[in-house]
């Protein structure tokens, strides 16, 4: 293995939206971020760049940016800009991670090759807002870089070791084989991330442990981990099954489905859209899918609302109520993302009343939010941790080791 030039390595960490592509220029020798930025608006009028190199001012570049391909240009020549660069030219970037959704049954991260971007491709149908712009940003790069080595890391392959009874769906067999139907689940890089994290910090050795991990932003999705391994997610075949999230239902009763297409004459795009756009604590409260609004709502008195909100933290309950019954005891329960990371009064009320599981959370060293911290009392026999996810950095690493697996 080349130690040196694995030792100084730079990584950029590239996720691709249908019109905007976040990014993050990793030096891999300490994991720091050498620069970050966005750009936005790609296709559209008002495009532009946001750009930042690490301790110094963001800068913002308008311009026109018809595609990806261009989009990446552009993020290149801010990294190598004379005055605002971190790198003196594109060949110092030792390899790109891309973020990538849904990769199906691919369980780990790979070096992106024509054979990866085909079975990329035969998932389009399965995550159509997430696989084809995420196909775009691999072309662009790699017609940009072409020597640089492309790797993919997928929210779906960290669930890869869920088992059979774990990930099928009782309909017929045939059907299921035939269009890949069964659970996959999503924002594994972010699961794996902060159960790693979650036990480094209690001292739990990762490979003899039952971790629960509650990663609560827009989308939600909660994850059993025995042993450091998923053996269950609250995601399956799309991001809308399992948790009550921003504007997406999460669990209801199927037969909703065909009720509500003949009762209100929906087709399937529009059966779609109410279930991931204008469902959740958005359509119960009728006011936001932010909790920071919700809560405003609820100091005014508005009881959808506070109905919205009891209905997330049920459900959030009784998924890790259920992950309790497959692990046969949780370790460490993890809160992390946006309303994770952030709001203590949600994390106190998932936990109200858990006691029977062992889970009793400090009031007062709860109130901490976007830091990690272990938030449950001393006597409490399953540790609460508040872990900040930092899918970037996953990302980052993921890449790193499938390079030096090549090297
Ligand atoms: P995404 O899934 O888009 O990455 P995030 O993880 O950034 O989402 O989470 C965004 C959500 O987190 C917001 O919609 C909001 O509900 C919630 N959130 C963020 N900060 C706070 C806060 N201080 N208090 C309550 N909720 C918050």
């Amino acid at each position: 293995m080349l130690k040196g030039i694995i030792i100084k390595m730079k990584v950029l960490i590239v996720n691709s939206g249908s019109s905007s592509i976040k990014y993050q220029m990793f030096d891999m020798e300490n994991e720091s971020v050498l620069a970050k930025g966005l750009v936005e608006r790609i296709g559209l009028e008002g495009a532009l760049i946001t750009y930042q190199a690490a301790g110094q001012d963001k800068y913002i570049l308008e311009t026109e940016i018809p595609n990806h391909e261009i989009g990446i240009k552009f993020v290149v020549e801010s990294l190598t800009d004379a005055q605002h660069g971190v790198i003196r030219s594109m060949d110092e970037i030792n390899a790109v991670g891309h973020r990538a959704v849904h990769g199906g049954v691919i369980a780990e991260s790979v070096l992106i090759d024509d054979r990866i971007k085909e079975e990329f491709e035969k998932l389009f149908s399965l995550a159509p807002l997430h696989n084809p712009p995420g196909l775009m940003g691999m072309n662009a790069c790699e017609k940009l870089m072409p020597n640089i080595p492309q790797v993919a890391v997928f929210d779906t392959a960290f669930h890869q070791t869920m088992s059979p009874s774990a990930y099928t769906y009782a309909l017929p067999k045939g059907i299921c084989e035939k269009h890949k139907i069964r659970r996959y689940g999503f924002h594994g890089t972010s699961h794996k991330f902060v159960a790693r994290r979650a036990a480094e910090i209690t001292g739990l050795d990762l490979n003899n442990s039952k971790i629960v991990t509650c990663h609560l932003g827009n989308g939600a999705s909660i994850t059993a981990v025995k042993n450091g391994k998923s053996v269950d997610t609250s995601m399956g075949l799309t991001p809308l099954e399992g948790l009550v999230m921003g504007t997406r239902c999460g669990n209801i009763d199927p037969a909703i489905v065909p009720f509500l297409m003949e009762k209100e004459n929906l087709n399937i795009d529009q059966i779609n859209q109410l279930m991931n756009k204008k469902s959740g604590v958005f359509g119960v409260s009728g006011v936001s899918s932010d909790f920071r609004d919700l809560e405003a709502a609820i100091e005014e008195g508005n009881t959808d609302a506070q109905l919205a909100i009891d209905v997330y933290i049920h459900c959030a309950k009784k998924i890790i109520g259920a992950y309790a019954a497959v692990l046969n005891g949780v370790d460490i329960l993890v809160f992390t993302a946006g309303l994770g990371e952030n709001s203590g009064a949600i994390r106190e009320k998932i936990c109200e009343n858990m006691d029977y599981l062992g889970i009793n959370i400090d009031l007062e060293i709860n109130k901490i939010r976007g830091e990690e911290k272990v938030v449950s009392t001393i006597d409490s026999s399953t540790k609460v941790v508040v872990v900040p996810t930092n899918e970037e950095l996953m990302i980052a690493r993921e890449t790193k080791e499938v390079l030096e697996s090549i090297s």
